[in-house]
């Protein structure tokens, strides 16, 4: 306001520090926002006027050829967010919006436009795929179905192109096989090609590969990986393990009881985690390397219980379980709050809990970037 008649030298404007800055999605560097969902709820009616928040409070963006992880333990509302993104289920709050436009399927025909963009992939290569028909069904169909009016010989010729991508070769023997006849993995690759033959803008991965053999599983997210630059494509990769995340992800969200607890940069959220929860989920994660599965039994290793029930009302949802936990956590629940322009956590213990972070929220821990 003042000052500005000050002739003495002046040190270089720096960015004001007094306003928080909204969260910057760190996959936004990739490309444009293709989907976003803004304060997404989902309630289920449970028995006896019982209701559950599956799903609370949950906004993300998807970028064209960027990777967002959606990291929680088994039960935390991952896949609900999937279904909501997917157009399969309605949201009890908040909106999805596709290419900014807010999403409204009344109908067949929106359904299969919707569909023709946003595509989802499960965990579960045996289930998704039907047992009576062959690979060349599953491929063809949506074919079809999405890619306009094709001739034979164009169906037959894209189809095998996707398996192409897909590397299951030779195309012409994989696509005559019935599901029976292939592996986990290879049933997993086909469910990418039929994705694919939509050819989506999102790509909603649901645990795609945690119930393959572990020794296929960085063969596969490399695989992923793949298709996501060679398509563009902007990638929900949903996992519990949160070191997978750290494999391709641009962007972390951590998920507790429905909520994002943590969201940032993946290299910053998986290497130095803010919220107790996330240092938890990485302290039990095994070596990075060995994308393995601490989590998939719910099984807590850091030493503290599990199973330590409910909070009270209005509590943190995690503070039955926080280490860090003090009176306040236990009487009103903290909201996502930013740490840095492109971090976020929902936690009153940081200045605990992650002092460091709270110092230095971006930047590699070995202090190289
Ligand atoms: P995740 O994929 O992280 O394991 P889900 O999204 O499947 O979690 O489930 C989140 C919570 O919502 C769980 O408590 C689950 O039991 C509950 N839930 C999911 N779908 C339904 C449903 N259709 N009806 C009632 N509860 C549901
Ligand atoms: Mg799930």
């Amino acid at each position: 306001m003042t000052g500005e008649h000050d002739h003495r030298p002046q040190p270089a404007p720096e960015q004001p520090p007094a306003v928080t800055p909204a969260i910057t999605h760190p996959a936004v560097v990739r490309g444009d926002c293709v989907m976003d969902a803004v304060s997404l709820g989902k309630d289920y009616r449970l028995a006896r006027h019982q209701v559950l928040h599956a799903v609370r409070d949950v906004s993300l963006s998807l970028h064209r050829g960027a990777v967002v992880a959606l990291v929680g333990e088994s039960g935390s509302g991952k896949s609900t967010v999937a279904r909501l993104l997917a157009g399969q289920e309605r949201p009890s709050a908040g909106t999805v919006r596709l290419n900014g436009q807010p999403v409204a399927l009344s109908g067949h025909r929106a359904f299969r436009r919707y569909k023709s963009e946003v595509q989802l992939v499960f965990q579960d290569p045996f289930a998704s795929l039907n047992p009576a028909h062959t690979v060349r069904y599953h491929v063809e169909r949506p074919l079809r179905l999405h890619r306009g009016p094709l001739s034979a010989a164009e169906v037959r010729q894209q189809a095998a192109a996707l398996m192409e991508q897909v590397r299951l070769t030779p195309a012409e023997d994989f696509l005559a096989k019935y599901p029976h006849e292939l592996s986990g993995g290879q049933r997993q690759r086909v469910s990418f090609a039929r994705a694919l033959a939509a050819q989506p803008s999102v790509l909603l991965a649901d645990e795609p590969v945690s119930m393959l053999d572990v020794s296929i599983r960085l063969e596969m997210l490399a695989l992923l990986d793949d298709l996501r630059k060679r398509f563009r494509l902007a990638l929900l990769y949903i996992t519990h393990d949160i070191a997978s995340a750290r494999y391709f992800a641009d962007e972390v969200l951590v998920m507790y009881a429905g909520e994002i607890v943590e969201r940032g940069p993946a290299e910053d959220v998986t290497q130095r985690p803010a919220h107790p929860y996330t240092q938890l989920l990485v302290s039990s994660a095994p070596d990075p390397d060995n994308l393995g599965t601490a989590l998939r039994n719910g099984a807590n290793r850091a030493g503290r219980p599990g199973l330590a029930g409910p909070p009270p009302d209005g509590a943190c949802p995690f503070s039955p379980r926080c280490p860090y936990a003090d009176d306040r956590c236990r009487r009103e629940a903290p909201a996502l709050q930013p740490i840095s322009a492109a971090r976020a956590a929902a936690c009153w213990r940081l200045d605990v809990a992650a002092p460091d972070v709270l110092a230095r929220p971006e930047g590699g821990g070995d202090g190289t970037t």
